[in-house]
């Protein structure tokens, strides 16, 4: 019964070079790859001659001077941020350094409120965005007019950022064609995503271009996708539960066949995020608190 999602990994751009990829739309791909960045961070450029930047990406210096020389002779009056993990924000800092643009986002790393060390490793916690943006936001530059969606789930501050007149959707870590998105707990929160998957599916948005990997010409096809495929996991998971009362580990043994084993803590981190979501409706019961080391149960038995 398994839910295929239609995955798009063809993916062709030449590292530290500036690339037209659409109209009004460049891109530029950071070296950071890894299981979690694909190829590494797309940083998108949009428009010309003056210019809005979308996530500048990791602090790697190459990066930022890869970007720049790519943009001699035109200026960069926005930076916007799609949210705050390692692999979007930094670059900001040097970005804004250079150019003296300032910086748009949805606010600090989840509200700046500092989790359980170590269980946040991969937030961005020095970024604090000069003008914070709501959901509906606009923000308008020469030749372009961006609204802000906010798609929290990922991270509580996640943007989308929709060109509406071209139908682009920016769509940062929240859908990506490469991948499913990692939802961590405490700042990833699985109802939270899903409301946002359904924010999209209303939206009339007919390319996306995640920050990794290609875009995603089928938008509502995908973002449906991940929607069966996350429901298939919550199945499996209540699945596990009614054989009786069992921990994480155990249930990521069961459910991801065949995982790599540096991929286990991120599937573990799903797992979690799921559990706190069905003990918040009621569905599911934990022996205290639902963190990663708890029993759970379902209330069905
Ligand atoms: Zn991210």
């Amino acid at each position: 019964m398994a839910v295929e999602i239609p995955f798009r990994r063809e993916f062709s751009f030449e590292y530290g070079r500036l690339e037209p990829v659409a109209p009004m739309i460049r891109r530029i791909v950071a070296r950071n790859p890894s299981p979690f960045t694909f190829r590494g961070t797309g940083t998108y450029v949009v428009g010309s001659g003056e210019v809005a930047v979308i996530d500048p990406g990791p602090d790697l210096p190459d990066h930022v001077d890869a970007l720049l020389a790519g943009l001699v002779g035109e200026q960069v009056t926005h930076i916007l941020i799609t949210h705050t993990h390692r692999d979007h924000s930094p670059a900001a800092r040097p970005l804004q350094q250079a150019t003296g643009a300032p910086t748009f986002g949805f606010g600090p790393h989840a509200g700046g409120k500092r989790g359980d060390a170590g269980v946040e490793e991969g937030g961005d916690w020095d970024f604090v965005p000069d003008k914070t943006l709501g959901d509906g936001d606009r923000i308008a530059g020469r030749g372009w007019v961006f609204e802000a969606v906010h798609t929290p789930g990922h991270t509580s501050n996640h943007l989308c950022f929709a060109l509406p007149d071209e139908g682009v959707l920016f769509s940062g870590d929240h859908v990506m064609g490469w991948s499913t998105s990692v939802i961590a707990p405490p700042d990833g929160d699985m109802a939270a995503y899903m409301a946002s998957l359904d924010k999209l599916l209303a939206r009339p948005d007919a390319v996306y271009w995640p920050t990794h990997g290609p875009a995603i010409t089928e938008p509502k096809d995908h973002v449906r996708a991940f929607v069966a495929h996350r429901l298939e996991r919550e199945a499996g998971i209540l699945q596990c539960l009614h054989a009786g009362p069992t921990q994480i580990d155990a249930i990521v043994e069961r459910l991801y066949i065949g995982l790599q084993p540096g991929l286990r803590h991120a599937a573990a981190r799903s797992v979690h995020a799921h559990l706190i979501d069905l003990v918040d409706r009621g569905i599911v019961e934990s022996d205290g608190p639902p963190t990663i080391e708890a029993h759970y149960r379902s209330v069905r038995g």
